[in-house]
């Protein structure tokens, strides 16, 4: 996708702090970080968004959750973070290409959702 800013980052030509990446999958730093430590996870490939997946996706997402914890704990994320996968409008997602931000620590992240 030549106009997504998540794929311009896979492809270099946006620059990032990466703190992890394999043939399917990278790890950076959020720009506008919304927690101490706070990262996104993303498939190399092109999704865009949690409800544009099917069964043909299950083991891609099923590795980027697994990929997700291993990347955390070795971000020093020993005593839990918040997993958050924003989908579609009423989600708040703001970037079109699947990604799972990963925020934590040290002290808890907060409330999950503001209730009203
Ligand atoms: P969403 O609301 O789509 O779940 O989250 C998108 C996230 O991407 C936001 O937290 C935003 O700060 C982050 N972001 C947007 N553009 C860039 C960028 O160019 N570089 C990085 N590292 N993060 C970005
Ligand atoms: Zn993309």
């Amino acid at each position: 996708m030549s106009d997504c800013i998540f794929c311009k980052i896979v492809e270099g030509k946006i620059p990032s702090k990466k703190v992890y990446e394999d043939d399917e999958f990278l790890a950076f730093h959020d720009i506008n970080p919304a927690a101490p430590v706070h990262i996104l996870v993303i498939p190399k490939q092109h999704v865009e968004s949690l409800k544009d997946c099917n069964e043909s996706h299950a083991p891609m997402l099923g590795k980027l959750f697994v990929k997700l914890a291993a990347i955390a704990l070795d971000q020093g994320l020993v005593d839990g973070y918040r997993t958050i996968v924003n989908t579609g409008r009423v989600g708040g997602q703001e970037v079109y290409h699947l990604h799972a931000h990963i925020l934590g620590g040290p002290q808890p992240v907060g409330p999950m959702l503001v209730r009203r």
